[in-house]
């Protein structure tokens, strides 16, 4: 299998190349060439099995022959070894047409783990084999930099920096970066705003000389090998609901675009979801874009589902990608137009293709607290603000009454201020992380300087190379 860019002007990666490229060089995001197909016969045959080998069957096309079988099963078993669920990703039934998919049994209690862990086997033993070393460095206003740090910390071959604004990010989400002991690991406390941390990552990456001394790498969902890892749990949520032999639809809380497009992926690969449920708090861009094509950004401000918090997702563009049937010029040119004036010019019968598909829907953080009290009154079922959004979203726009898969992709206890808000209680953080407020936390606190910053990677990273 070979991946090409959406903007046509990179070179053609197979899949251990686009894992350690991440963004394609033109700018462009890598897709696969074509996407794999899976007969009816060949998905029900995959009913029953172990999620990590489920996982690796339905990854293994997007591997080629990247790595062996075996190999890709191995790292499978290894990765979802670390989830507290025998499950892995269990499905819970709320209504006779609603089912939650929870993605939350990982290290982070969120669904990211499920992308990231394995993302973290693959990158070590692809370094391994090329005896390459990298230097992870990224930016964090909370989950990505815990589930990243959770899936490389004391990996061979990789060092990690991860940059949060001092004093803005909440407590849980801190401690579970600053208190993982793993001498790989580098925590920076950046005086300044998330923003203000996201500027010193693009100027350390900005600067090629910094960038090759280090071999700097990023770990964002721009990375194709993520959402790979995504799919297989929309495709065993889908047949234990009957699929490929009854339609259904999902409902995704969706900041990137990463986790609905994988879902999207697993459709191209034979499973029938015939809706797409986009659910977005107020910064509500795609639901702009799906009501009334006005993909226009505007100033991003705080809810209380922050991983949603976003102006541009930029995943989207894969999406629209497909949508022009994968015309890399088009592509290309609505990318440079949306970047220069801030609204993205969409043919309206492309559009209407996307729409036939794609569902918006909204949810002010009022009406996510209240969604929250009814999930817990008429269900007793406790749902974190990104899944509560999904699951307004599932049962208003469910006209037909399609079997709706909702993911739920944060566990509640990373939430205890909106959840107290909504049912009187906080829960209880799960048992391996009980005592996360006990455990000693370890970060370093920088000046908003990029040059200081990368005086620190460079120390940092020196103490492994020598
Ligand atoms: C990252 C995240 C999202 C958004 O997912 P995308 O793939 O960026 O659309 C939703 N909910 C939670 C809890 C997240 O951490």
């Amino acid at each position: 299998m070979l991946y090409l860019s959406t903007r046509g002007q990179a070179e053609h990666l197979d899949f251990s190349g686009i894992l350690l490229a991440g963004l394609a060089s033109d700018g462009g995001l890598y897709m696969p060439e074509t996407w794999p197909e899976f007969s009816a016969a060949e998905l029900r045959a995959l009913r029953g099995l172990p999620y990590p080998e489920l996982a690796a069957r339905i990854i293994a096309p997007f591997v080629g022959s990247s790595l062996p079988f075996a190999t890709l099963q191995t790292l499978c078993r290894r990765a979802y070894a670390s989830f507290t669920h025998p499950a892995i990703v269990p499905l819970i039934q709320l209504s006779p047409t609603l089912h939650a998919l929870e993605l939350f049994h990982g290290p982070t209690l969120a669904f990211k783990d499920l992308a990231l862990q394995l993302a973290g086997h693959l990158f070590e033993h692809v370094l391994a084999a090329r005896d390459q070393k990298i230097t992870i460095v990224g930016a964090t206003s909370g989950d990505t930099g815990s589930a990243a740090i959770a899936a490389t910390a004391g990996r061979k071959n990789i060092d990690i920096v991860i940059l949060h604004p001092a004093g803005k990010t909440s407590d849980v989400q801190r401690r579970q970066m600053t208190t993982v002991n793993a001498n790989n690991v580098l925590n920076l406390a950046i005086e300044g705003n998330f923003d203000d941390c996201q500027d010193i990552v693009k100027a350390l990456f900005a600067d090629g000389g910094f960038r090759s001394e280090v071999n700097l790498s990023a770990v964002n969902s721009i990375n194709f090998a993520r959402i790979a890892a995504q799919i297989p749990y929309y495709v065993t949520a889908a047949l234990t609901l009957g699929a490929p032999d009854r339609p259904l639809a999902v409902a995704v809380p969706t900041g990137n675009f990463g986790n609905v497009l994988a879902a999207w992926g697993a459709a191209q690969l034979g499973i029938p979801i015939e809706k797409f449920l986009v659910a977005s708090n107020h910064n509500d861009i795609l639901h702009r874009f799906l009501a009334s094509n006005d993909m226009s950004i505007q100033a991003v401000t705080p809810s209380l589902s922050p991983s949603m918090d976003i102006q541009v997702s930029s995943n989207f563009e894969r999406l629209l990608f497909e949508f022009l049937g994968r015309d890399p010029e088009a592509t290309r040119l609505m990318m440079y137009e949306f970047r220069a004036n801030g609204h993205m010019p969409v043919k309206p019968a492309v559009w209407r293709k996307i729409r036939g598909q794609f569902t918006g829907f909204t949810l002010s953080d009022d009406a996510t607290i209240a969604e929250i009290r009814r999930t817990w009154r008429e269900a007793k079922y406790l749902a974190d603000p990104h899944t509560a959004i999904a699951l307004a979203a599932a049962r208003e726009q469910n006209p037909i009454g399609l079997p709706v898969i909702a993911a739920a992709t944060a566990h509640p206890a990373k939430f205890p201020d909106a959840i107290e808000k909504a049912v009187g209680f906080r829960p209880p953080l799960p048992p391996h992380l009980a005592d996360l407020y006990d455990r000693g936390e370890n970060y370093e606190t920088m000046p908003n300087d990029w040059t200081a910053v990368a005086g620190r990677v460079r120390q940092f990273v020196k103490r492994n190379f020598a």
